[in-house]
């Protein structure tokens, strides 16, 4: 018959789509296959031949193929040691089992294994046979498809998050036996969003193909790069002998975003935020490694984009407080936890002339929270806008009702404080108007106020709703003088009546004579301007003579009162 490792072409010159190899020892049941699989006139099979497992693999060694017909009973190989070997060498392979046994559990060992087909010598026609080689391969394909599916992402051909994952934890694996550390970077394109909503989803795709390509190119080949999920991207390198590399590779990824894309000829800018940890195989799992990454990935996203940040210790316990506080914030609304306190402005006699509303947190289990630390994570989670409705409403109300009980004077001055985010709200006027018109408040005692950079960053939009509120009686002052940039011929031009100075400032009377001459100059911009001005965190003696002496007429701080509940702050009106 063949001898080993033949090749049988049914025509010479036919182009052959499947590639076959029969693995069989046996002569007569390597012709009747023979005769059997082109009985019908199949013109597009090429088939191979070889006695044994070793010829097997050295023919798989050196030659492209589709499927292998494989004999369960040759020579060198019995049952599935066959199909074991020649799958470990060759994965991409379909492989159909040809047995003489019809022992059905050799078959499902045999599918389960990897085979595609298990046929029984002697049952099958030409038919059956040619139809289980093609099934065969069909099957294989889509196996494989499948396979790349679960592992790879189909736009950049980049691992997926699963992959990744899974190397992470091999990675770590290594890192505790070799006691190397590793790196996991997280990066997260800036703005991908707006890519996106101008320029259509294919560019967005594009946009994110060149970008890993951009990224490969950073890394050596044993780095691990993987596209996590929409413009979320990963890195793992593994061997880190020196920390400092991981700072080249960040610097490397951070140049490469310098460059202007191509999309559809249009040019774009892009730009990247990354965070990354720094660990060793004992210190973190591939779940906890990529949460740390993401982490400090957040707190870059804060510095405005194109920025890198490492992951340690201190950021974990204050992201993770932040998280849990995050939920709990936006709850604390409709749970009745938000309280409002009064803290007294004074003037140069120490009568009550004002007071300025804030917010505390009284959380359940938490006790009190202050404002610096919540605010943010109202504004960030856009709970601010509901939650500012809230102060303004109860304050008005609260200080309407002392005033109409006597309790208080009826001229006194409510200062509310307000974020950007809230004057950026295009219902802000109405909100404010409905409240005056509901509590009875007089607008011209309701000051608002707004930081200096949110004043001049006064959009057209911003402008207009001051415009329509001073025409209400509201006024606005600038909280936090002097600690944001302000050109000084463009603050002329702003609608604000009063600057509050900055406590900083104040606390640094008598330390430090820069300062000191600057509350000073402050005082004369004031007067210069025609505005009011009042002096922020006066906490000694000391600071208000000098303040008083600079010409200010106005005080709020700790050396008056601290704020204070509505009862307490009727008993602090009632000695003055
Ligand atoms: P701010 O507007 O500068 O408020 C003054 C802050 O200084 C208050 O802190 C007050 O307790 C504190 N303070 C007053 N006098 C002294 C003093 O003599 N010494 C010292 N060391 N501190 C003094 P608080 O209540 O923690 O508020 C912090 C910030 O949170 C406020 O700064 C304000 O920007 C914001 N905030 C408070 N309530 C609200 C609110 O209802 N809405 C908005 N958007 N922001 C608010
Ligand atoms: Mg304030």
């Amino acid at each position: 018959m063949f001898s080993s490792n033949e090749r049988v072409n049914l025509k010479e010159d036919t182009h052959f789509e499947i590639q076959v190899l029969q693995v069989e020892d046996n002569p007569g049941d390597a012709r009747l296959m023979f005769e059997l699989l082109f009985r019908e006139q199949v013109t597009d099979i090429k088939l191979s031949q070889t006695e044994s497992l070793q010829g097997a693999c050295k023919l798989i060694g050196e030659d492209y193929f589709d499927v292998i017909l494989l004999d369960l009973s040759l020579p060198d190989a019995q049952g599935l040691e066959g199909l074991l070997a020649i799958l470990k060498m060759a994965p991409n392979i379909a492989v159909v089992i040809i047995s003489s046994s019809d022992d059905e559990l050799t078959a499902l060992k045999a599918l389960q294994s990897g085979a595609q087909d298990y046929i029984v010598k002697g049952r099958f026609d030409s038919y059956a046979l040619n139809k289980s080689i093609r099934y065969a391969v069909e099957r294989k394909k889509i196996e494989e498809r499948l396979s790349y599916l679960a592992l790879n992402d189909p736009l950049t051909g980049l691992l997926n998050r699963a992959s990744f994952m899974a190397r992470v934890t091999e990675s770590i694996d290594r890192s505790k036996r070799n006691g190397e550390k590793l790196a996991v970077f997280f990066i997260d394109m800036d703005q991908f969003k707006q890519v996106n909503d101008s320029f259509g989803h294919s560019a967005g795709d594009e946009l994110l193909i060149q970008v890993a390509a951009r990224f490969r190119d950073c890394l050596r080949a044993q780095d691990i790069l993987a596209r996590l999920s929409g413009d979320e991207f990963a890195i793992l390198i593994e061997q880190l002998d020196e920390p400092e590399n991981s700072d080249k590779v960040t610097q490397k990824l951070l140049a490469v975003m310098g460059q202007p894309f191509y999309l559809s000829k249009q040019q774009v800018y892009s730009t990247i935020s990354i965070g990354v940890t720094v660990f060793l195989g004992n210190e973190a799992s591939s779940e906890e490694a990529l949460k740390q990454a993401d982490m400090a990935m957040y707190k870059a996203k804060k510095n405005n984009g194109s920025s890198c940040e490492y992951f340690d210790q201190a950021l974990g316990e204050s992201l993770q407080v932040r998280r849990i506080l995050e939920v709990s914030v936006q709850r604390a609304i409709c749970n009745g936890e938000m309280e409002l306190e009064y803290q007294p402005q004074v003037d140069v006699d120490n009568k009550l002339i004002g007071v300025e509303a804030l917010l505390r947190w009284r959380h359940p289990a938490v006790g009190l929270v202050f404002p610096n630390l919540f605010i943010p994570l109202l504004e960030d989670t856009g709970n601010i806008i509901e939650c500012g409705k809230w102060v303004l409403k109860e304050a008005c109300q609260t200080i309407q009702g002392l005033i109409d009980r006597g309790a208080v004077s009826a001229q006194l001055q409510l200062s509310v404080n307000i974020s950007a985010k809230q004057i950026k709200w295009p219902d802000f006027y109405n909100t404010v108007n409905e409240v005056l018109v509901k509590t009875g408040f007089p607008a011209d005692q309701l000051v608002l106020e707004i930081t200096e950079t949110t004043l001049m960053q006064g959009s057209e939009c911003n402008i207009k709703t001051f415009n329509q509120l001073r025409e209400l009686g509201v006024t606005f002052s600038i909280d936090n003088f002097g600690t944001g940039f302000s050109s000084l011929s463009y603050l002329a031009k702003l609608p604000f009546s009063c600057m509050k100075i900055d406590r900083s400032f104040v606390q640094d009377i008598g330390n430090d004579k820069q300062n000191s001459t600057l509350v000073g100059a402050i005082i004369g911009l004031s007067e210069n301007l025609n505005k009011d001005v009042i002096a922020e965190g006066v906490e000694t003696r000391g600071q208000f003579d000098y303040l008083v002496v600079s010409g200010c007429t106005k005080f709020q701080g700790f050396l008056f009162s601290k704020s204070l509940d509505p009862n307490s702050l009727i008993r602090f009106a009632a000695k003055r």
